[in-house]
């Protein structure tokens, strides 16, 4: 077991960083003050605040690994301390992202992955794709009319894995949009089903967002009842990630999905004139195994992917909620005006949901052909914002107010799935905001509940066992 040491002086900030690394599979000590630390960081992660409460210069050095985050005045002692390389990561506020940062590091160091570590030069994209298709099938983003999409490559000079976001995300690949479940005949009284194509195949220039949201529908699909169309299509599937560009609508930094390397074979970082490959699976080695376009990585390439991830710790959007608390956030938030004033300018057109990583609910129509003899059964991406979504056969609409249905959309991210899951069941990716037409945003719904129930949830989730 991963072992970690929280010490902050304010109950509600070592809960919320607590939490979040025991969601990350860590066994964690929460301490108050520096007294009751003192000897039980050794080896350890360190998650810890600079303050006149608790100086972390008195336990940083026996640390394997230390994330620290201080108090504006003593930002001078941090950058002192940073200097000496007394610590990894220098958190200034509420930021998860950076410790799944620090944490990843660490755990690189520790288990010795990457496997192995190699470089593309960019102007040997195109021959790179095109050897990752004798070997499988590859679907990576390509330029769209609207923007980036993913689709099946057809040819490999038309794949671009430097973007912001695709108007669609992955999970279209294993659950698309429509599809045909089964074909029936009244007469013959005769059904036969569909048999999705089964294909080996690599999914290039993921994400870490979106690779996320594919581990969302991964248990959302197989737990209970495997849904076969979807255990199928994912079946032999490998994917190699690069890291994004983002822009002024991701949040990922707020839910630590900005930098993970969980679900990849190999993942790429954009070193400017060239990528660093990181190979991470056994898989991942023999897909890219014997490729010439790939030669091994030099110090100055490592070097520059750790400036590169420094970078991207930036967010584009402030820190202002975390994933560990928003759970008491939304159940505080029933009754909040929030809803009637978003509701009030939502169209109610289900874009939010189509676009989302992590949405998968769907609708179940027989198409019967104009003789009424024979159809076809299929199923379609449904959306909870349509008022139609939750009629029932009697009439009855549970949901038939736009102002519930707002609600019910973030109730399901941040609470209702979280509670099954573990984790919250929105990967931050902004898909939802940037293609909204009212300009609706889930990360501004998110951040003003927080700002409106700031005390309450401090004491609300400060209380908690
Ligand atoms: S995309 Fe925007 S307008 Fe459309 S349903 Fe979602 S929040 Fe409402
Ligand atoms: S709710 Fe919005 S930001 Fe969150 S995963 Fe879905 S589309 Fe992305």
């Amino acid at each position: 077991m991963k072992e970690a040491v929280v010490v902050f002086s304010a109950p509600f900030l070592r809960k919320a960083y607590a939490d979040f690394l025991r969601r990350q599979g860590f066994d964690v000590s929460e301490c108050a003050d520096v007294g009751s630390a003192a000897g039980a960081v050794a080896g350890k992660v360190l998650v810890c605040e600079h303050s006149s409460e608790v100086d972390a210069g008195e336990l940083v050095g026996e640390a394997a690994c230390a994330v620290v985050g201080a108090a504006p005045e003593r930002a001078q002692d941090v950058a002192a301390l940073k200097e000496a390389g007394a610590f990894d990561v220098f958190i200034g506020t509420l930021a998860p992202g950076q410790i799944v940062e620090a944490v990843n590091t660490y755990l690189d160091g520790v288990e010795g992955t990457p496997k192995a570590n190699k470089v593309l030069s960019r102007d040997a994209l195109s021959s790179f794709v095109a050897a990752l298709m004798e070997r499988r099938a590859v679907y990576a983003p390509v330029d769209g009319r609207d923007g980036h999409r993913f689709e099946k490559v057809a040819d490999p000079s038309s794949v671009r894995v430097t973007y912001t976001s695709t108007v669609l995300p992955v999970k279209k690949v294993f659950a698309p949009v429509i599809e045909t479940l089964l074909k029936f005949n009244r007469v013959e009284d005769s059904a036969e089903a569909e048999q999705p194509e089964v294909e080996p195949k690599v999914l290039l220039g993921v994400h870490p967002c979106d690779m996320q949201g594919v581990l969302r529908l991964d248990w959302a699909f197989t737990e209970r009842n495997p849904e076969s169309n979807y255990v199928n299509r994912r079946r032999d599937t490998l994917f190699i990630g690069v890291t994004c560009t983002p822009d002024e609508y991701c949040f990922c930094q707020n839910l630590g999905t900005w930098n993970t390397r969980e679900g990849y074979d190999a993942f790429m970082v954009d070193l400017g004139d060239r990528w660093l490959v990181e190979i991470l699976t056994d898989e991942g080695m023999r897909l890219l195994d014997g490729l010439s376009m790939l030669s091994d990585a030099d110090e100055e390439a490592l070097r520059k992917a750790r400036v590169v991830r420094r970078d991207l710790s930036s967010p584009p959007l402030p820190v202002t909620f975390h994933p560990a608390t928003t759970d008491a956030l939304m159940e505080m938030s029933e009754d909040d005006k929030t809803w009637v004033d978003v509701a009030n300018r939502c169209f109610s057109c289900g874009t939010c949901t189509l676009v989302c990583p992590t949405c998968y609910c769907f609708d179940v129509e027989d198409e019967v052909d104009i003789t009424l003899s024979a159809g076809e059964r299929v199923r379609k991406w449904d959306s909870c914002q349509l008022q139609s979504f939750a009629k029932v056969a009697t009439g009855e609409n549970f949901r038939e107010e736009r102002e519930g249905r707002v609600r019910h959309r973030l109730y399901r991210k941040y609470l209702f799935l979280p509670e099954r899951y573990g984790d919250v069941f929105c990967v931050g990716c902004g898909r939802c905001g940037r293609y909204c037409t009212a300009d609706i945003h889930t990360y501004d719904i998110v951040a003003k509940l927080a700002e409106r129930h700031s005390a309450t949830l401090t004491d609300v989730v400060g209380a908690r066992e």
